[in-house]
């Protein structure tokens, strides 16, 4: 069981973006001041997302909501895929299924193909203008003994009042098709995007601590790396999700403004 024991003076924050700091457009009431007052502790602390954006999308997302961030400070799961991919697969040749922000990313470090006779790899995204083509080209790859690979894999993506599908999706359909299951899953709750942000933040895993609205992907990832780990009721999960939880948070507020306190810091 979660107890709500002091989450003592974590020298490292990772922090979720959506439904922890924003939901959808709007600032979590108080994520601003509860942001500046991590910053004036000198708690180091990085931005962890499954969103494709690029890194400077991001920047003028927080800029717009009046939250400061430094470039290198936000961790997306796409930025992670490209720095694997490049420890990896060097040169690959790559065929994205992903929405355009993904593409220019990947576009300097990869060539990019759309000709199954020579993609070394396919990479599953959220896309929002996924037809049959795509699904084609990713099939005959992926039959060809393409490596497979995926930013993330949330079945569903809040937006506003409801959800739209999201990168499990398209997994789902290249699964389904050619019976392979994807190899490498960038974003949370990945060891990738972990190891990512603890580089970024210079500390060891227990040292810090996670701060998420997503029992199955933020808390999830946190705990198994030996981070403290805080749920915020201000996005997708809800207070009696807890009691089904197979990996329970260390604390439990409800939003991001009240971390702090809980913290002692
Ligand atoms: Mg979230």
């Amino acid at each position: 069981m979660w107890s709500s024991t002091l989450v003592a003076r974590p020298r490292g924050i990772i922090l979720d973006l959506d439904g922890t700091v924003y939901r959808g457009g709007r600032l979590v009431a108080g994520a601003r001041e509860a942001i500046e007052r991590m910053r004036q502790g000198g708690h180091p602390l990085v931005f962890v997302t499954n969103a494709i954006e690029t890194v400077a999308e991001h920047v003028d997302k927080l800029a717009g909501l009046g939250v400061v961030a430094h470039p290198d400070e936000i961790i997306t799961s796409a930025r992670v895929l490209v720095r694997q991919l490049q420890r990896e697969m060097p040169g690959a040749r790559v065929f994205v299924i992903g929405d355009p922000p993904l593409r220019e990313q990947l576009a300097p470090y990869f060539r990019l193909s759309e000709d199954p006779g020579e993609i070394d790899v396919v990479i599953a995204s959220v896309d929002r203008a996924f037809d049959y083509r795509k699904l084609n080209i990713a099939f005959q790859a992926l039959r060809r003994g393409a490596r497979f690979w995926a930013t993330n894999a949330d079945p569903t993506w809040p937006q506003g009042d409801g959800e739209i599908p999201d990168a499990g999706a398209i997994i789902g359909a290249l699964e389904g098709c050619t019976g392979r299951k994807v190899e490498v899953i960038a974003g949370k709750p990945s060891p990738l995007i972990v190891e990512a942000a603890l580089e970024r933040l210079g500390r060891t895993a227990r040292e810090c601590v996670l701060i998420g609205d997503s029992l199955p992907v933020d808390i999830a990832m946190g705990q198994p790396a030996g981070m403290r780990t805080v749920l915020v009721l201000t996005g997708v999960t809800r207070r009696e999700d807890l009691a089904r939880a197979e990996a329970p948070p260390d604390d439990v507020v409800e939003s991001i403004a009240e971390v702090m306190d809980r913290l002692g810091a």
